[in-house]
């Protein structure tokens, strides 16, 4: 994406203080039954905008004018919120969708891949929004092409569209089941007709999704935070495996998969869903603090200052500090507003780097003895430019503990990694890891320290784990069928 001005420093440095994170690459929502409902859809998407800031788009239905859609690059608030433009996205029916590209084409954009998708099929139209990532969508593109299919896009979600347009159902929601039985992978889906919403989730129910009420209307969200922003009341999750289709006359449920044991992604607890958001029953934000708990248990250490490296990491930080008795403050302040920053983007400002979004408190560190609490490392770049500061502040001595264990592996499913040899854990030991960021100690929460944090109190089942968790451990609970195809290496049983 172009950046939108000269003086726009997120869009020339996007990742300043986040190039060590995996990214979450979607967010969907829809509502129906509430007049306006594309206002609604803005507010639900600019609550889930941390899912995915580079492009969004609004499907809506009108009884008179039929679908209108808009899609555009950039934040939310930037495109949604002027009512020249909410007044094009008429009706009581709409879905949404942000995005940060996983599948599709990669850096700048085209429009043709921002999704909600829209297709019109001989019963009527459809738009669908998707989260996560098909795992056979390369073979799935090539059949669909062969037989005539006319692609638009480079996004894997399309194959949805064409699948459904292949099916011979009669109905739109039968043609979705038809065509999500033959997608591999990880789906959250929002999808709609003229009169109907329809939520599915994938059969091990890797993304999240959630149902809520809104007055007389209905909501379906991958977060609760956003069902909040809207005054909706959080009805329940969207199972593993479950198809809802919402009309006038109420919520319609059906299990059109076969049933596996569920295996939703661990990451969202770590570090992808905000914290404000429920999952399972708990609060994320308590989970967080659960993990950070954890981690002073497994991986205690002598130090005067717990310090989170903002945001993602800090409640975590307070459950280590909570645990240990040892101070929490905050060391490492997070600049909110770097992208609104009038600078001229010259090369002495790009050297800057993470010092754009993140500086040091250096009246709370100097002397002191530092315990740094972070959610992840992915390269180890931004961990190494953080102890840096933190040293340079005059810490006497700079200890890490991680909130989840190491990322050794790529995700699949949704969230965009780095190559495999790209990620440090993948080449190094945690005491490698330690010696290459020169850290005073490192140490990650283990795999059944975490499990135990979500609320498995007996640990990570190694028969059948409770969740996925491929990333830490490289056990793919569906096999990635393009990545093997070009060459991608599963782990060695051992
Ligand atoms: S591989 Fe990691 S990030 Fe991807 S779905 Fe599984 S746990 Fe989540």
């Amino acid at each position: 994406m172009p950046p939108s001005s000269p003086f726009d420093v997120d869009a020339f440095y996007p990742d300043a203080a986040d190039e060590d994170k995996l990214k979450e690459e979607c967010g969907i929502f829809g509502v129906i039954g509430v007049k306006d409902a594309a206002s609604f859809v803005a507010l639900g998407l600019h609550a889930l905008q941390h899912r995915g800031q580079e492009a969004g788009g609004i499907v809506t239905h009108h009884p008179e004018h039929g679908f209108n859609q808009t899609r555009r690059f950039g934040y939310v608030r930037d495109n949604f919120t002027s009512a020249s433009v909410m007044e094009t996205l008429p009706g009581p029916l709409a879905i949404g969708h942000v995005r940060y590209s996983t599948a599709g084409s990669k850096g700048p954009t085209a429009i043709r891949d921002v999704q909600p998708f829209f297709g019109e099929f001989s019963m009527g139209g459809a738009a669908i929004a998707h989260n996560g990532n098909i795992t056979n969508a390369n073979a799935l593109r090539r059949e669909l092409i062969e037989r005539g299919s006319i692609f638009q896009s480079s996004s894997d979600s399309e194959c949805i569209i064409h699948l459904m347009a292949r099916s011979l159902q009669r109905n739109i929601p039968e043609r979705m089941e038809d065509a999500l039985r033959r997608v591999e992978g990880a789906f959250s889906v929002v999808a709609m007709t003229r009169t109907k919403l329809i939520g599915v989730r994938d059969p091990l129910g890797v993304r999240p999704l959630v149902l809520g009420q809104v007055g007389d209307g209905w909501a379906l969200s991958s977060e609760t935070c956003a069902l909040d922003i809207i005054g909706a009341d959080f009805v329940r999750e969207i199972k593993p495996g479950e198809m809802v289709v919402i009309t006038e006359k109420g919520v319609e449920s059906h299990f059109p998969f076969r049933p596996a044991p569920p295996r939703f992604c661990i990451f969202e607890h770590v570090y992808f869903s905000r914290p404000d958001s429920i999952i399972g029953g708990r609060s994320v934000y308590e989970t967080r603090e659960a993990i950070g708990m954890e981690l002073a248990k497994e991986s205690p250490v002598d130090a005067d200052l717990v310090c989170p490296v903002p945001d993602s990491g800090t409640p975590a930080a307070i459950g280590y500090a909570r645990q240990s008795g040892i101070p929490y403050g905050m060391g490492i302040i997070r600049n909110q507003y770097v992208g609104r920053t009038f600078i001229e983007p010259t090369e002495q400002i790009r050297n800057m780097g993470v010092r754009l979004k993140l500086n040091v408190n250096r009246a709370l560190i100097s002397g002191k003895r530092v315990i740094l609490v972070d959610d992840s490392v992915v390269r180890g770049t931004t961990s190494r430019k953080i102890k840096e500061m933190i040293l340079d502040a005059g810490a006497a001595e700079v200890h890490f503990r991680i909130a989840s264990p190491p990322t050794a592996w790529p995700c699949f499913y949704g969230v965009d990694t780095p190559q495999r040899e790209k990620l440090l854990a993948a080449t190094m030991s945690e005491d490698e890891m330690c010696a290459h960021l020169a850290v005073d100690s490192l140490k990650f929460i283990s795999l059944d320290g975490l499990y135990r944090a979500v609320g498995e109190a007996k640990g990570r089942d190694n028969s059948c784990p409770q969740y996925c968790d491929a990333c830490f451990s490289g056990e793919y609970p569906v096999e990635p069928a393009d990545m093997i195809a070009q060459g991608f290496e599963l782990k060695a049983a051992e």
